[in-house]
């Protein structure tokens, strides 16, 4: 079906997002173009203000709008245990189990070297740097349950053990080769508080 150059543009934008097939996309474009104009642009205006003020916590790379995330700014986390994620889509999830109440660090991805990223292609110099010049006692390694994210956790330990820094990885029961994002709070909250010394 043809729609409107305009329709058809809004329709191609939402394509692109995750999960969203051309169904969804219909549905979602139509309930635009019926809503009225201010609830319509607010949703433009919340898309352009996080392109515009988001930007990554200068010590943990979370998502940001200050120069540092809400949690390293907060005065009631335990800075003394640094737990490390492969993308800021994965705190939420370790947020709502109530479990952790450290601070993060997030890489940037994974080890993956059938995709040619390689250590200097994550955050694992800041995150050194950090070990050297923050008071740490635990590393929790929370990188995802799959090939790319337990490479990635082996090569931390390896780092950090010399520098006599407990390191830790979330006990098994998540789901393999699965993402911390869908892992369900109870399991995920079970995982960290059970975590094992690497
Ligand atoms: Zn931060």
């Amino acid at each position: 079906m043809q729609s409107a150059p305009a329709i058809q543009k809004l329709l191609d934008e939402l394509e692109r997002l995750p999960g969203v097939g051309p169904k969804s996309a219909q549905r979602m474009a139509y309930f635009i173009l019926n809503s009225d104009k201010g609830q319509a642009l607010r949703l433009a205006d919340a898309i352009r203000d996080v392109k515009d003020t988001v930007h990554f916590c200068s010590r943990c790379f979370n998502y940001a709008q200050a120069e540092l995330c809400e949690i390293c700014a907060s005065d009631k986390r335990n800075r003394s245990i640094i737990c490390v994620v492969s993308e800021p889509r994965d705190i939420p999830p370790i947020e709502r189990t109530g479990a952790f109440d450290g601070i993060y660090h997030v890489l940037g991805g994974a080890l993956s070297p059938m995709d040619g990223v390689g250590p200097e292609d994550l955050r694992i110099a800041e995150l050194m740097a950090r070990l050297g010049s923050e008071d740490v006692s635990e590393v929790v390694l929370a990188t995802n349950p799959n090939i790319e994210g337990e490479t990635t956790a082996s090569y931390l330990a390896r780092l950090i053990k010399p520098l006599d820094i407990k390191v830790t990885r979330p006990a098994s029961g998540l789901p393999v080769g699965g993402d911390l994002e869908f892992a369900d709070e109870v399991t995920l909250g079970r995982a960290i508080e059970g975590r094992q010394i690497l």
